[in-house]
């Protein structure tokens, strides 16, 4: 996306405005759904007159509120399951110009004044290729429920792999949606066919199931908020796995048309040992306007869930609103905070997952054979 396309985006709501939208669209959507039943059930009768009605308009919401819910099967990941391998949709891509010079290099959060106290929330959705990972509700329900702006990195198969989930994510109003790779792989030491390839097939992952979600023909775009957005055509920011890069990864997202988003802190909940008060305690003693925050939503994140139900009021206590990362860097597109190449806390400590990463691709190749191997049925 390049500098001049972030200034056009549409100004944010504020969060009241988002609130009042969402409890109007719950009222709306039983009366929507109960409609819908009835001229269902009357073009039985007379199909020839209905048949425009609802093949033509966009009048049905897709999901109930209780569809929308996630149940505790969906949190975990799942390890070493066929229904991990995926092939990549085949699909020629929507374009898009590389970034604007301005931007490209590491996007690290926005230098904002004290008192615009806006922070952006992100959750990765990790999944690599012997996996199908989770779709953690507790995250997503909480983040509707209390109307939380938030962007989410999805890795092109975990797209795949929670089709309907990653419809409901790219089209709900409050969130967007940003490229996590396809399967996952540290980019600083593939090849260059599978660096092309993990950022280009989560692109066309992203360009499939938004065109499921399009298939529906659900009610979007109501001037009063009521319905869900129309996903854009293709996603505009991305997320390197591990935080790790280098200047060859770096130069190819951004040439893909792809803004690169770090963090300006880690909640830190990947590991095991983070207890949710930590979270909490580096979460609040960290935060500052313009940040950029990361979690996990895929079933990765220890008390992630939990932390956030602390974490969330003390912020909006403190005045702190939230925003999608496209939003935040829009409020002041010329104090975005960049650096050369990505880090977590300080310059090279991403390096370090390199040998980490070098061990998962056997185990990738293993998985790989195995699945390859059993009979097909
Ligand atoms: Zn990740």
């Amino acid at each position: 996306m390049s500098n001049a396309a972030l200034m056009r985006l549409q100004l944010p709501q504020s969060e009241q405005s988002l609130r009042q939208r969402f409890s109007m669209a719950r009222s709306r959507m039983k009366l929507t759904i109960l409609s819908a039943a009835l001229l269902s059930a009357s073009c039985s009768f007379l199909p020839a007159a209905c048949s425009g009605a609802l093949a033509g308009s966009r009048d049905a919401m897709c999901w109930t509120p209780a569809e929308l819910r996630g149940t505790p099967n969906d949190w975990k990941p799942v390890k070493g399951t066929p229904a991990a391998f995926r092939r990549p949709p085949l699909r020629a891509l929507a374009p898009l110009a590389p970034v604007d010079p301005r931007l490209r290099g590491v996007i690290r959060g926005v230098r904002l004044p004290p008192n615009e106290k806006i922070i952006a929330l992100t959750f990765d959705l990790c999944e690599e290729p012997y996996e199908v990972s989770g779709y953690d509700s507790r995250i997503i329900d909480y983040l509707r429920d209390e109307g939380v702006e938030a962007t989410f990195f999805a890795g092109g198969k975990w797209l795949l792999t929670h089709d309907v989930r990653g419809q409901q994510l790219l089209s709900d109003p409050l969130f967007e949606v940003g490229n996590h790779t396809w399967e996952h792989r540290n980019l600083r030491i593939v090849s260059e066919p599978v660096l092309k390839s993990e950022i280009e097939n989560a692109e066309a992952a992203y360009e499939e199931v938004r065109q499921n979600f399009e298939g529906r023909r659900c009610k979007t775009g109501a001037p009063d908020g009521s319905a869900l957005s129309r996903p854009p055509e293709r996603m505009s920011l991305f997320r390197f796995p591990f935080g790790a890069c280098d200047e060859r990864s770096l130069n190819a997202v951004n040439d893909a048309g792809l803004l690169a988003i770090q963090w300006t802190f880690a909640s830190g909940d990947p590991a095991p040992l983070q207890s949710s008060e930590k979270m909490v305690k580096a979460v609040l003693s960290r935060v500052r306007p313009g940040a950029i925050l990361i979690f996990h939503a895929n079933g990765r994140g220890w008390h992630t869930a939990e932390a956030l139900r602390e974490i969330i009021p003390r912020l909006k206590e403190m005045g702190y609103k939230f925003r999608t990362v496209s939003e935040l860097l829009k409020l002041a597109p010329d104090k975005i905070e960049k650096a050369a190449t990505c880090y977590d806390n300080k310059p090279g400590d991403s390096d370090r997952y390199d040998a980490l990463a070098a061990k998962l691709e056997l185990q990738y190749q293993k998985f790989e054979k195995q699945i390859k191997a059993q009979p097909r049925g």
